[in-house]
């Protein structure tokens, strides 16, 4: 089982960011918060008995800005969770942060000795003016010294996390952050493509014509040189968006990619467990409400096979390894090229897709076409079910 914390609190809210977290101008974290959620764990153990799980494999605590807690607030939540959860003896424990939250004196090195095994940093780009666009609190320089700070603390295993096709950005700008954060010698890499969110400040900028994206032609070089450079680096591309060293994907997202089940904690955090579903309320005070009155899962949706067979074709076909045939028949009770066989070969001739006998896969330029590619197969899909589900006489 994989353990999710969300930490739904940021210094200041970034312009183009969707994700739930308020802003805290102090950096303090509001006492309820770490009451709840310590809360919220002796809560979910007490209602999940120990025999019915899996041992949790991560914890990862993603936000919002989990940097900004103190070292000691994050020792207590490992701490609960180790007391009341089975937990694997190598469990990989991620935090996610900002260089300007993790600059803080001492943090590091107590993160370290409190059981952080992984640092995940969000630096988004080593360019000072694409970072100030972005309405980032720090510095390139400033991502370096934390780089060198974790290091001197003891973490061996560090992702950053960049962004790309950003406004202004060109493909020579993208592959000179990307070069140099290879010279940062990380284990991991996340580059995730700009995407202007719904109800966003960017939003209202990008409408208003403020913030010119780069073009599909522009784009596309990005993502296939960035990844040729990344792979020449030794960083192999593992999903679309994440690429590591040997022996360092990041066991969390590759559990969220294979369908294992997943407790989430804290406002907004989603959780999938025995087949259902559900979101706590992404907001600060019901969520605490919620939790003191002893109400864990609200409204759960029950994932029916049908859900629970496209959200694998699509999840894995994310991933470098691809959808194993033999992983979609035990689900769907059907071959995968019986449903779409045509559908397949013809994005094999197109260069979109590989196949042999054990899996499909996107190739690189079917990745940049993913979701297309996803939304047409689902198409097939769906009309495969729908021919083999016998239909129902005239009602009487
Ligand atoms: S720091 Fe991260 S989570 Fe917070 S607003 Fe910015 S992008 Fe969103």
């Amino acid at each position: 089982m994989l353990l999710y914390i969300h930490v739904p609190f940021c210094r200041r809210r970034c312009g183009y960011c969707a994700f739930h977290s308020q802003a805290l101008p102090d950096g303090r974290i509001p006492e309820v918060y770490l009451a709840s959620l310590l809360e919220e764990i002796r809560r979910w153990a007490e209602a999940l008995p120990r025999s019915s799980l899996d041992p949790v494999e991560s914890i990862f605590f993603g936000g919002g800005t989990p940097s900004l807690l103190e070292a000691a607030q994050v020792g207590l939540v490992l701490e609960e969770i180790a007391r009341r959860f089975a937990v694997a003896p190598d469990c990989e424990c991620t935090l996610e942060g900002n260089p300007d939250s993790l600059a803080r004196p001492g943090l590091l090195a107590d993160l370290r000795a409190c059981g952080i095994s992984r640092l995940s940093m969000g630096v988004q780009s080593l360019d000072d003016r694409e970072l100030a666009m972005l309405g980032r609190l720090h510095t390139a320089a400033q991502c370096r010294e934390v780089v060198a700070l974790a290091r001197r603390a003891g973490f061996a295993n560090l992702s950053l996390d960049l962004m790309w096709c950003l406004p202004g950005q060109t493909p020579q700008g993208w592959l000179a952050t990307l070069k140099q954060a290879c010279d940062l010698a990380p284990e991991h890499l996340s580059a995730y493509a700009l995407s202007i969110e719904e109800g966003t400040p960017f939003e209202a900028r990008s409408l208003a014509g403020e913030l010119a994206q780069p073009g599909e032609a522009e784009a596309e070089a990005m993502f296939l040189e960035g990844r040729a450079l990344l792979e020449d680096r030794g960083y192999a591309q593992y999903e679309i968006s994440n690429y590591a060293r040997e022996g360092f994907r990041c066991r969390h997202n590759l559990g969220y990619w294979q369908g294992v089940d997943y407790l989430g904690l804290g406002p907004s955090a989603v959780s999938t467990l025995n087949g259902r579903r559900w979101t706590d309320p992404p907001d600060l005070e019901r969520w605490a409400q919620n939790v003191a009155s002893g109400r864990l899962a609200e409204d759960p949706e029950a994932i029916t096979p049908a859900a629970r067979l496209l959200e694998t074709v699509m999840l894995r076909l994310r991933t470098a390894d691809g959808l194993p045939l033999a992983g979609y028949a035990a689900l769907a009770g059907r071959s995968l090229l019986e449903d779409a066989g045509a559908f397949l070969g013809e994005l094999c001739r197109q260069g979109l897709l590989v196949m042999d006998k054990k899996r499909i896969a996107l190739t690189p330029r079917g990745m940049l076409v993913s979701s297309a590619v996803t939304s047409e197969l689902f198409l097939r899909l769906e009309r495969a079910e729908l021919a083999r589900t016998p239909t129902q006489g005239p009602r009487q």
